[in-house]
């Protein structure tokens, strides 16, 4: 299968038409071999414009969510980032092409060995890996610039919101256990502001300030 025809034809097909504009984002989705991200029986499936199974319950987000997602954060190259969510790696694996170092917290142990796997063979070695509870965040290395939860949350975590630095951009998806809005929050020195985006479904964020399991 020519991958990489496909992906030119999921950046022009379902990301340009619905309005992703940032180069660098279209640019990183260009690139980004989606298929390595997922089991061999899906990979032909890896460019369809949905969410696809990775195996534990959890999926591989819609390339659409990702581009918007990764829009939304405004990266510019020089950021440190935390991902909550690593599922496959493959939205880590885009953020190493656009900033400059991923922390990603995946709470599926299986889940993280995989991922990380997958990025250390294909070269994402700004990209770090971390078996754990997200909500709660990475304390010992923030603040971070940017963050980003992969999971559907009831609430932004207060850790997260506390762990995000000044003139930083953390972007969610809030609301309710099987429907959501991506939300972004911006972090200055005279308090939080908090916008509302695309709706969304997601698989849920489970830990101490996310859902019960
Ligand atoms: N970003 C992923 C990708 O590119 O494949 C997709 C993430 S998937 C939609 C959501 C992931 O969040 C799942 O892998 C799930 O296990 C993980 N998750 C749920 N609650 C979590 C928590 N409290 N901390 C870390 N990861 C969590």
């Amino acid at each position: 299968m020519d991958y990489e025809e496909l992906r030119r034809l999921m950046v022009e097909t379902q990301l340009v038409p619905r309005g992703i504009r940032d180069p660098r984002v279209l640019e990183a989705m260009l690139k980004v071999p989606r298929h390595l991200f997922v089991d061999e029986p899906m990979q032909h499936r890896a460019y369809d414009d949905m969410a696809l199974p990775i195996g534990n319950g959890q999926t591989i987000s819609q390339p659409y969510m990702v581009a918007v997602m990764t829009e939304l954060l405004e990266l510019k190259g020089n950021e440190r980032v935390l991902e909550v969510g690593t599922g496959s790696g493959y939205q880590a694996a885009v953020l190493a092409v656009l900033a400059a170092e991923v922390y990603s917290i995946e709470r599926v142990e299986a889940l993280a060995v995989k991922a990380r796997e997958h990025l250390r063979s294909l070269g994402y070695d700004n990209v770090h890996v971390i078996t754990g509870d997200g909500t709660e965040g990475l304390p010992e290395k923030a603040p971070f610039d940017r963050i980003i939860i992969t999971a559907g949350t009831p609430q932004v975590p207060e850790p997260l919101k506390e762990q995000l630095g000044e003139n930083g951009i953390l972007v969610a998806p809030v609301g309710a256990r099987f429907s959501q809005q991506l939300i972004r929050l911006r972090k200055t020195a005279d308090g939080i502001t908090e916008e509302y985006h695309t709706p969304c479904v997601f698989v849920p964020l489970v830990g101490k300030y996310g859902w019960k399991e």
